[in-house]
């Protein structure tokens, strides 16, 4: 394969001694430690994209009257890097989040990224930062990727910028449930919206996690792990969690899942879990779900498991339910923890797949080192 992009690489001098990223990837926790380098390109309406280079991770130099620091003009994206048994280095369908930069940048009147060059930039910082990858035998590790567009022209006046930069850092990630998954309990928010018809919800854009904060605020208040929202207009249809997308699995074995409202994130995960559900034999049904069918479902047996979705923690258990005036308890939580088996059916696939231990019969993996 070409890459249009020449990627320069800028090898820093100084990068962490072998003793450094082992101590390092032990115990990375999640988005607290970096690699030694990073992409960056700049893009300017006179020049387009120019410069493309891997070089040393550092602090960026920006205007402080950058547009980003104002007006949140900003997206990002989210996937990781898997390790094989064989030591290849894998992602999985990175060209779903290249697309969906592509999107985000159009809501957000940034300049688009080719999207096969958002596939070769992974691929520069990944070849080039390859010993930062955690080892196969470390369980539900990886190194995830953060590619990133900001709008850097330093310029006050409210439009599009004519200078922005796209950049991607990574950063090892341990596994998200250090002993195994455990529900998490999540609080249901009447107060704050994250998102509206017509605004930004199905953009991946800093500005819809500012907007989710008052409410993750709220849950952790009431002694809660996260927030879900339900919609601006009715108040009543479950929308998702601040960073993940929601399934309810019924007693019957149907699975549904908010339908794409215009005002919830399209997520990888959400669209891969669809199309393995079923293979598992669940109908999988997309359509509006209220807050209300949550806990009637709940009370009645009806549903009995609930999960999110998302590339950080991929399957994620909830195990209660919490709201002003109410509060359930999801599953049967003296089994396995809490975690229903086709929730542990989904992840374990999902997992599997990710890090080749099934065969990729959909072509779900891109080979990056
Ligand atoms: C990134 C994100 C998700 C999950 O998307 P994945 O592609 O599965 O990681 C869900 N909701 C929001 C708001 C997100 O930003």
């Amino acid at each position: 394969m070409t890459d249009a992009w020449d990627f320069a690489v800028e090898l820093r001098s100084d990068p962490a001694t072998a003793e450094a990223r082992a101590a390092a990837l032990a115990k990375p926790g999640f988005g607290q430690v970096f690699t030694d380098h990073m992409v960056v390109a700049p893009w300017t309406a006179e020049r387009g994209w120019h410069d493309a280079r891997v070089t040393a991770y550092a602090p960026l130099k920006v205007s402080p009257a950058a547009a980003v620091l104002h007006y949140s003009q900003e997206i990002f994206e989210g996937l990781k890097a898997y390790r094989h048994a064989d030591g290849s280095v894998w992602s999985f369908r990175p060209e779903r989040n290249a697309a969906r930069f592509t999107k985000s940048a159009e809501r957000l009147a940034l300049p688009q990224l080719p999207e096969e060059e958002f596939v070769s930039a992974l691929r520069a910082l990944v070849t080039v930062d390859e010993p930062w990858v955690p080892s196969a035998d470390s369980g539900e590790t990886s190194l995830y990727l953060r590619p990133y567009l900001i709008a850097t022209e330093a310029a006050l006046s409210v439009r599009p910028a004519r200078e922005v930069l796209f950049g991607v850092i990574a950063s090892p990630a341990g596994p998200y449930f250090a002993t195994g998954p455990k529900p998490v309990s999540i609080w249901l928010t009447t107060s704050t919206v994250r998102a509206t018809p017509g605004g930004t919800g199905a953009a991946k854009c800093g500005g819809n996690y500012a907007a989710s904060l008052a409410g993750l605020a709220e849950a952790v208040a009431n002694g809660c792990d996260q927030v879900a929202f339900v919609d601006a207009v009715e108040h009543k249809w479950l929308e998702e969690i601040g960073s993940m997308n929601l399934f309810f699995v019924y007693a019957d074995g149907r699975i549904a899942t908010p339908e794409l409202s215009g005002s919830i994130l399209e997520g990888v995960t959400r669209a891969s879990v669809i199309e393995l559900a079923a293979d598992l034999g669940h109908t999988v049904e997309e359509r509006r779900v209220s807050a209300d069918e949550w806990k009637d479902g709940v009370r009645s047996g009806e549903i009995t498991e609930v999960f999110a979705s998302g590339t950080a923690a991929v399957i994620t258990p909830i195990g209660r339910l919490a709201w002003p005036d109410g509060d359930l308890t999801i599953g049967d939580h003296s089994v396995d923890h809490g975690v229903g088996p086709v929730t542990k059916s989904i992840r374990s696939t999902l997992l599997d797949l990710q890090y080749g231990r099934i065969p990729d019969s959909r072509s779900w993996l891109t080979r990056l080192a």
